[in-house]
């Protein structure tokens, strides 16, 4: 995937700092979540690794671009992880960096969520920031910053990357392919194009317009919140998630006591979707109801 618009400039920046020998070989790239990071530190990383890089970033056609490629580059290492990420796992990703590069160029290691480090691995990580070994580089990626230990944010370069503006981020959208681009659905997802991609190609059992037409006929009385709800209780998070987005759009447009009591009824009930066994579709109908009742 190209890198988006929005982040080209910044890109740019950390390739000509890369060829003038001058890129800090802790980066710690902040921002929204969704916004592209990650697209743009696997750019970098290929870049990095890149035997013939120039100013537009790596050529494509070299072994060290096409062993990346096919993701089997020797001296890369990416630690992905939803769940917390163990010092186990920082160990091996250090000991690739700490053995010579196989391809003897420069070595990359890129942690997507690093927040998701407990602080045992942190402090593994940490050695490795303060002792660089050479041609080393390690690109740290979060939207919760805050959630880092303040030793590992101090070591690194930080980078704050902002979510596009709308015009932008739907032009984007429009060239990903996704057919009912709107500013809407941009809010539903909190400002960030990817998760909108992201989600699209991870579920396609409910579309944003489809939530979006079943709450007009729940408002229009056409539908009631009971079959609404058995509808949607396989998605019921992101279904809350859309309903709380809507309740935050309406809380700026019409600030009194209901609608934001009803914004609220949306945060309470994505929590306690959180729970295992929960009843969902239940959840779902009394939020509904509630919505219904008052809109
Ligand atoms: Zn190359």
């Amino acid at each position: 995937m190209l890198i988006p618009d929005w982040l080209l400039s910044r890109y740019e920046k950390l390739i000509r700092r890369l060829q003038a020998g001058r890129l800090h070989h802790g980066l710690l790239l902040t921002g929204p979540a969704g916004i592209g990071k990650h697209v743009l530190a696997r750019e970098l990383a290929k870049t990095i690794l890149c035997k013939n890089n120039s100013t537009t970033g790596a050529c494509g056609q070299c072994q060290a671009c096409l062993l990346y490629e096919a993701g089997s580059h020797p001296d890369m290492a990416e630690l992905v992880s939803d769940k917390q990420l163990g010092v186990d796992a920082i160990r091996q990703g250090i000991g690739r960096l700490n053995s010579t590069a196989q391809l003897s160029g420069n070595k990359v290691l890129v942690i997507p969520k690093a927040e998701k480090m407990t602080e045992a691995a942190a402090n593994a990580l940490l050695k490795t920031l303060e002792e660089p070994t050479n041609n080393t580089f390690i690109l740290l990626l979060t939207n919760r910053p805050q959630q880092l230990l303040a030793t590992i944010v101090s070591r690194c370069e930080k980078h704050i990357f902002p979510a596009p503006v709308t015009a932008d981020a739907l032009k984007w959208l429009e060239q990903q392919g996704v057919k009912d681009a709107s500013e809407a659905l941009l809010h539903a997802y909190g400002g960030a194009p990817f998760a909108i991609v992201e989600s699209l190609h991870q579920d396609k059992g409910l579309e944003y317009r489809a939530f979006t037409e079943g709450l007009d006929s729940l408002l229009a009385g056409s539908k009631d919140a009971v079959s609404l709800s058995i509808d949607w209780q396989e998605h019921a998070e992101r279904v809350v998630g859309w309903l709380q987005q809507y309740m935050h759009s309406q809380c700026i447009k019409y600030p009194d006591k209901q609608t934001i009591h009803l914004y609220e009824a949306c945060t309470q009930a994505r929590k306690i979707l959180q729970n295992p066994g929960i009843n969902k579709s239940m959840i779902l109908s009394c939020l509904l109801a509630e919505i219904k009742q008052t809109g």
